[in-house]
């Protein structure tokens, strides 16, 4: 699919071409990566922030917010209840966090795969290459981190550089993958700014970066950060951050990276009144992250509105993420989930970190 193909797609509003867009990517979907839909227990691991992203609600210099960090043994009772749920994977999720020290991460890594066996995912933002090597041998298997959009000056104005230090995230996305995790990136969709073919433009990019899992939500403005309180720009340019349009992008990316994991993201879930996972489950995604954060902490995690009233975990009454697979006909994957792009990519980091057990494939 070229450029002008994709922004066709993108721009499609017709109910009946959009079905179309919906069966095709479910299709590729089930033959490509099947009806497993594996689950990621996702921990809110800190919301201290040194960035001043202006999309996100946990921002440096966001007045009024109670910071927090999860104790170790905290995170491996989350690790505990992840398993019971049938997660094969936990990540841990955090602001940009110095104070997550990368020795105390390492621990917490070994700690994790070695009490529970689960495979570890982290999306710590922008971290040295030392710790993430560090990561790497201590046994986490996958990292995160979303380019957020492949527009290089709006990218700059929505998550400004730390002082001396200019943000390239393709280039760490490259660091990742040479040090062998299993590499996930991403986009939201509707930012203030954001146009049609910077969207067309982020598809390109996540197919020419081979990536390994691909996350896609709508933006959700936050009221107490500088998109949320600036006017939002009008005109036929600026895409719209609807969920038709996010699932769209969800749609095409699998049509353009069949093997790739691809979650119905929590953003998604939000925004579509808790419908969210079951349209992207339908239209090209295979993967859902059920929350573990602990209530209290979740609250403090509000990178935009809405999101701690998501408690899928809980038990509350409401069905929970396996009843919510189920009922779509589809079934709950066992193990690890990695993705087929990157099991069978060749050539792919054959050495096992320390501490693993040697993969099959492998010998
Ligand atoms: N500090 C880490 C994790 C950030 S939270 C990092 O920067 O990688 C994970 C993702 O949530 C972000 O990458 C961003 O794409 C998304 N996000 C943040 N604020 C959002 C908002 N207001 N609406 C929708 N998604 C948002």
């Amino acid at each position: 699919m070229n450029h002008a193909e994709l922004l066709g797609w993108l721009r499609e509003e017709d109910p009946v071409r959009l079905e179309e867009l919906w069966r095709r990517a479910d299709r590729v979907r089930r033959v490509q990566v099947g009806d497993e839909v594996h689950l990621r227990g996702l921990v809110e691991l800190s919301n201290h922030c040194r960035r001043q992203c202006t999309y996100c609600g946990v921002r440096a210099g966001q007045r009024g917010l109670l910071r927090y960090r999860m104790t170790a043994d905290e995170v491996l009772a989350c690790a505990a209840r992840a398993r019971a749920l049938g997660c094969g994977t936990l990540v841990l999720q955090s602001g940009e966090d110095e104070g997550l020290e990368a020795a105390w991460v390492a621990d917490l890594v070994r700690r994790l795969k070695s009490e529970s066996g689960l495979t570890v995912t982290l999306s710590l933002g922008e971290r040295e290459e030392r710790e993430l090597r560090l990561w790497r041998a201590a046994g986490a298997e996958r990292y995160l981190l979303r380019f957020e959009t492949s527009n290089r000056r709006l990218y700059d104005a929505v998550h400004p550089s730390l002082p001396g230090r200019p943000s390239d995230r393709l280039a760490d996305l490259r660091r990742l993958r040479e040090l062998g995790f299993e590499v996930g990136s991403g986009v939201m969709v509707g930012l203030p700014g954001q146009g049609w073919d910077d969207l067309a433009d982020d598809l390109e990019l996540f197919r020419s970066l081979d990536l390994d899992m691909i996350g896609v939500g709508p933006f959700v403005p936050h009221a107490e950060t500088p998109l949320g309180r600036a006017p939002r720009p009008a005109g036929p340019q600026q895409v719209p951050a609807t969920v038709t349009l996010a699932c769209q992008v969800v749609a095409l990316a699998r049509l353009l990276c069949p093997r790739a994991n691809i979650p119905a993201t929590t953003a998604l879930d939000a925004l579509a009144s808790r419908r969210g996972w079951e349209l992207g489950l339908t239209r090209g995604a295979n993967v859902v992250m059920p929350n573990l954060t602990p209530l209290g902490y979740r609250a403090l995690y509000e990178i935009y509105p809405g999101k701690e009233l998501l408690r899928e975990a809980e038990g509350c009454g409401e069905p929970g993420p396996r009843e919510r697979v189920l009922a779509l006909g589809r079934t709950v994957g066992a193990g690890p989930g990695g993705s087929r792009a990157f099991v069978e990519r060749p050539g792919r980091a054959l050495a096992p970190s320390q501490g693993e057990e040697p993969c099959p494939l492998c010998l």
